[in-house]
């Protein structure tokens, strides 16, 4: 009988803590943008932070980001890994939502953006460009990996980065 009460009773605290992880609310962090390789980091006034932008999680594919940008992030922070789980970013332009509450993606990503593997001259300029780490190159061949594009255009036009795909091998 002691034991059932005592199994019980585990089961309790931990549907409890189940029940605290999910409705936690996620902190608020205020900073700069730094753009590091492949990597999107948030350099606060306490520290910096590895900003999770799986792709594919950026509404429109609109939110790209910049060096030094001012953004507030609503995010949970893993306590093992020290990245954040973005749930929205606010800019000067506005709020982009990226995850809900349970930390799952609100916009998959369904790029069609592609590497025409015949044209490719393997220069390697635009896995060093891609905002979100989408491209890699296998042999001597860029490949995007369309679970990761967030369709921001970058390796064709190049935008304010660079000038894009030297030999318009990228198509969408
Ligand atoms: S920039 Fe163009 S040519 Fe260079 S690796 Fe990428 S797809 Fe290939
Ligand atoms: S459009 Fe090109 S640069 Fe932009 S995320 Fe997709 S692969 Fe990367």
């Amino acid at each position: 009988m002691k034991r059932n009460t005592t199994i019980i009773l585990i089961l309790l605290l931990a549907g409890l803590a189940l029940y605290a992880l999910t409705t936690a609310e996620p902190d608020t962090f205020t900073g700069r943008i730094r753009l590091s390789g492949h990597s999107v980091y948030l350099d606060t006034a306490s520290s910096s932070h590895l900003m999770l932008l799986t792709a594919g999680l950026i509404r429109d594919s609109v939110w790209i980001p910049s060096d030094s940008l001012q953004v507030t992030i609503r995010a949970f922070e893993n306590s093992e890994t020290k990245n954040l789980e973005v749930i929205s970013i606010t800019d000067h332009r506005g709020t982009v939502e990226i995850r809900d509450l349970d930390r799952n993606p609100l916009h998959q990503a369904n790029s069609s953006y592609r590497v025409n593997a015949a044209g490719c001259i393997g220069c390697n300029l635009c896995p060093r460009n891609c905002p979100v780490g989408a491209i890699s190159m296998q042999g001597r061949k860029a490949v995007i990996d369309q679970s990761k594009c967030i369709e921001c255009g970058v390796c064709i036009s190049g935008k304010d980065r660079w000038r894009g795909c030297p030999v318009r091998a990228i198509s969408k």
